[in-house]
């Protein structure tokens, strides 16, 4: 791991300086990028220079500005599927929306209500992020009104491990199961929920729809690999302004993917961020980007298991980061045995890091404690690791 962190080095310096933010800011950390990530001065530019040059409405107009907004708006289409890895992207679809959230309720009320029958079924997942349970859950309610009963099974977990049970998912899975939602990396347990295992026990024909909020700029995607019909994610963790995310929707249902109602006008100038903050992902390198952050976690994550008043939630060790069933990404969430998670959190900001302390929206968290939550991205640094572990070291 201190390999990586080592080779990286050089990679990494010069883009840490690219982030404004960051860089006025040297006494603060930024740990906090699963919630919302900085943006490098190419978006930025981007925003302004779509603002100072071409600014109007998409697919209204017939002068230059509305022509070349337009283009924009088509060009960050194609963004989208060249960066998911789109093997055939003239037969997929891409529609852009405010975040993850939203795109995971478009898919569940625009496509997949009108899809189920009376007593059919759906596998979803009752502990990750709220925003890939409730819509799957108003489905069932929607159909339930109109008569027919939509059994909703749990894509089941092992806590222990913040990971999939496959065992236990092949039970929850049988002829009337019509369609799996999934979460590509885990928003408090950060692991890799290796995705293309579900599609191996649900089998070819289920559709499945990936939440890929907290791994979308964080590592290589491919949605060749992964074998997914839609996959959701929010810009705004991918460096594009906030009210930023898309849905890209897989050939075969692509067509059928068609969001209801009247979409008013679109997030022009998100949309141009998001296409400059996949471009600035690409050219820095998503396979760099990954093994930088999953050394720095794995670092966080060993130095702090062994230091006693402190619990980590998920897997413990980064031994299980190349295995095929536990991997940890840029996330590590972890609790002090008697310092409540938010009181940590504020004392943590006092010593000028930045960290999310609650129950990260998880699904049935309720009003728990909930943990503190360090997430990574390409601007961290092992010395913020090491100033955060002798923090954390003090506070025994
Ligand atoms: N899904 C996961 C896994 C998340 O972590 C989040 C946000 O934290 C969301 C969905 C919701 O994303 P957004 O804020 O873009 O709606």
């Amino acid at each position: 791991m201190a390999d990586a962190l080592e080779e990286l080095r050089s990679w990494q310096r010069p883009l840490r300086a690219q982030f404004p933010i960051i860089v006025a800011n040297p006494e603060l950390a930024y740990l906090d990028s699963a919630a919302t990530a900085q943006k490098p001065r190419a978006v930025l530019d981007a925003v302004q220079g779509y603002l100072t040059t071409s600014n109007a409405n998409a697919g209204r107009g017939s002068y230059p500005w509305a022509n070349a907004t337009t283009a924009v708006v088509e060009r960050a289409r194609e963004r989208v599927k060249r960066f998911l890895g789109d093997p055939a992207p003239e037969r997929s679809s891409v529609h852009f929306t405010s975040g993850a959230s939203e795109g995971l309720r478009a898919v569940a009320r625009d496509w997949l209500a009108g899809r189920l029958a009376d007593g059919d079924e759906i596998v979803v997942p009752f502990a990750d992020h709220e925003a890939n349970l409730a819509p799957w859950l108003e489905v069932r309610e929607l159909l339930a009104r109109q008569g027919a009963k939509i059994r909703v099974r749990e894509l089941p977990y092992q806590n222990s491990s913040g990971d999939y049970d496959p065992a236990a998912l092949a039970a929850s899975v049988g002829p009337r199961t019509r369609f799996v939602a999934a979460t590509h990396v885990h928003h408090v347990y950060g692991v890799d929920m290796n995705v293309h295992r579900i599609r191996r026990v649900v089998g070819p024909d289920v559709p499945i729809c990936l939440d890929a909020a907290q791994s979308i700029g964080h590592l290589p995607f491919s949605v060749a690999e992964l074998d997914v019909d839609f996959v959701v994610f929010s810009g705004h963790k991918a460096m594009a302004l906030p009210g930023t995310g898309a849905v890209w929707a897989r050939g075969r249902r692509g067509p059928e993917f068609r969001p209801g109602g009247w979409a008013g006008t679109p997030n022009t100038v998100g949309i141009a961020s998001l296409a400059a903050a996949l471009d600035w992902l690409d050219a820095a390198g998503t396979d760099r980007i990954e093994a930088w952050t999953v050394a720095l976690a794995a670092r966080l994550t060993d130095r702090l298991s062994r230091l006693g008043a402190y619990e980590v939630l998920g897997c413990r060790s980064s031994l299980a980061a190349d295995s095929e069933v536990q991997r940890r990404r840029s996330i590590v969430a972890f609790r002090h045995r008697e310092i409540p998670s938010r009181d940590l959190g504020f004392i943590l900001y006092g010593h000028g890091f930045m960290v999310r302390s609650d129950g990260h929206c998880q699904a049935g968290a309720g009003d728990a404690d909930g943990s503190v939550r360090v997430s990574l991205h390409v601007h961290n640094t092992a010395e913020e690791i090491e100033r955060l572990l002798a923090t954390l070291t003090n506070l025994q």
